[in-house]
């Protein structure tokens, strides 16, 4: 059974229980507990009862937690990944890629000596000195997805804590064994007791911590619905909150672009991880039917060669999805795209991989002249599923990207330096690439869409994180001083 960390032990709590599949064999591999409110809020107690101390810990020394951290994260990578590769689908190499993008943010949080530092003015009035801090919030959480179970929650919980707050993570309950083993590693790494707590479970956990009061800051990444129903519930709630959301990611391939570094990285974008990344590309908009032929021969061609299977298969490009029910889900959406006349010329329906006959195997899709309107391009499908949209101009595309609802990521493939400058200048989306198909932010900017993509002021990670878990105090001081003194002044004080 997989429970919980609450002040520093594994804890049972809540009756109820879910099932977590290998997607690659389709059979049960665990079951997670799911919290029912009482747990949740004996997390939250130690959680409230572990943060003066912590508070008062010096910056330094809880960053020092974070560097050892840090060690034991690279000496366990082979256990953390095959645990996401085991409950994800994920193939063993995108394990290891999302959990090194994981480390570098605890790297990041382990500067938080140097990115705590205020900001001081001496003299501002006669003898007067002003000075701003920035001081933890206290108990904050954060509720993750299943698609990236170690790196999502890293954003979160060691910058917080490096800030001298303490946690709650609400992982996936559908891939929920690296998030905790994870968590067991930073108490080893010397976190004390109550730092940072994990609970398993579904919605009953998350409202529960929603409508606490003790709970200051919420970080919520998942799908659109959820985040604004978080970001809502959470705001209502008096509480500070970010929640990220879905995406919809266009590629715009110009006629000048190099098409074969083109192709390859869209390749990667659309079909990495079965498309389940809220970075994935699965439009690409071809200014020009010349361009859009010659990338549809190209994508034929590659999408021949990829091999799929098991990700802990060596060598296969592509696993399998993450349930039965998002299978069926996507599959569904083929069935829409070709009900709604796009034309289907990679089917991925049907594939079975030898000896995996109960896997949640989608073979890579490819659609052409797929149309805004058509469901395949307004909603996220989060599969292998990529669609070429034909556009005659760069004006063109460019304003069916800002008209979509997501504004997450987009990349353009051009050679010409004006034509990338005015994409990434007036292209009204938060993460935007130039012949780059993936541009996650590295762990020392911040990450954020925008549109429907994010609810919220602060994007995640990076310097953002350090704003988001801290809030300004304002100091102004003045010491008696024998050789001054003046009388009642009603005049507001300035330094006229
Ligand atoms: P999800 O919204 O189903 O679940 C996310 C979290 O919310 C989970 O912890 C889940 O237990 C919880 N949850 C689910 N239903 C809930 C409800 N009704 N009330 C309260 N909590 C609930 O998302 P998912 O399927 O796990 O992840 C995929 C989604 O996440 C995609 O939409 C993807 O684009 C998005 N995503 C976004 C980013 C980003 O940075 N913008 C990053 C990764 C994933």
């Amino acid at each position: 059974m997989i429970t919980h960390l609450i002040n520093g032990q594994t804890a049972e709590g809540g009756s109820r229980c879910a099932d977590v599949f290998n997607p690659a064999t389709g059979a049960v591999s665990g079951q997670v507990r799911l919290a029912d409110g009482a747990t949740v809020e004996a997390a939250i107690a130690a959680a409230q009862a572990a943060f003066p101390a912590w508070r008062n810990t010096p910056p330094l020394k809880r960053a020092r937690t974070m560097s050892r951290f840090k060690e034991l994260l690279e000496a366990h990578a082979d256990r953390i990944c095959q645990l996401i590769t085991d409950e994800h689908g994920k193939v063993l190499a995108d394990s290891f890629g999302e959990l090194q993008r994981g480390i570098e943010n605890v790297e990041y949080a382990s500067y938080a000596p140097e990115l705590l530092k205020g900001e001081h003015s001496r003299n501002v009035g006669p003898g007067i000195d002003a000075w701003s801090e920035f001081q933890p919030l206290g108990v904050c959480a954060g509720i993750t997805p299943f698609n990236f179970p170690a790196m999502v929650p890293l954003w979160m919980w060691p910058m917080a804590v490096a800030c001298g707050n303490t946690f709650i993570l609400k992982p996936s309950e559908r891939d929920p064994s690296s998030t905790l083993y994870i968590a067991q590693l930073a108490q080893e790494a010397g976190l004390p007791a109550g730092v940072l707590n994990v609970v398993n479970g579904d919605k009953e956990a998350v409202d529960a911590l929603l409508h606490d009061p003790r709970v200051q800051a919420v970080s919520f990444v998942g799908s659109t619905p959820i985040a604004e129903y978080v970001y809502a519930t959470g705001c209502m709630n008096g509480k500070r909150v970010q929640a990220l959301g879905g995406a919809k990611n266009h590629a715009v391939l110009m006629p000048d672009a190099d098409l074969d570094m083109a192709v390859s990285a869209l390749m990667g974008a659309a079909f990495g991880s079965c498309g389940e990344r809220c970075m994935a590309v699965p439009l690409v908009v071809a200014v020009g039917d010349c361009t859009a032929d010659a990338l549809r021969d190209k994508l034929v061609a590659q999408i021949a060669g990829m091999k799929i299977g098991s990700g802990r298969t060596a060598g296969c490009d592509m696993g399998p999805l993450v349930t039965r029910a998002h299978f069926d889900k996507v599959r569904g959406y083929v069935e829409r795209g070709v009900a709604e006349g796009a034309e289907l010329i990679v089917d991925g329906r049907g594939l079975t991989v030898p000896d995996f006959e109960n896997g949640y195997f989608l073979g890579p899709t490819l659609f052409d002249r797929v149309e805004p309107g058509m469901r395949i391009y307004e909603e996220e499908i989060f599969g292998p599923v990529l669609g070429i949209v034909r556009v005659e101009s760069l004006a063109q595309a460019m304003s069916l990207i800002d008209a979509h609802e997501y504004g997450n990521g987009t990349c353009i493939f051009t050679r010409d330096g004006e034509t990338a400058r005015h994409f990434t200048d007036n292209i009204q989306v938060g993460m935007v690439g130039v012949n780059v198909s993936l541009p996650v932010p590295v762990a020392y900017h911040s990450f954020g869409g925008w549109k429907r993509s994010l609810f919220g002021d602060l994007h995640a990670y990076g310097p953002d994180a350090v704003r988001f878990y801290t809030r300004r105090k304002q100091i102004t001081q003045r010491w008696p001083s024998s050789g001054v003194r003046e009388g009642a002044v009603f005049a507001f004080p300035s330094s006229r």
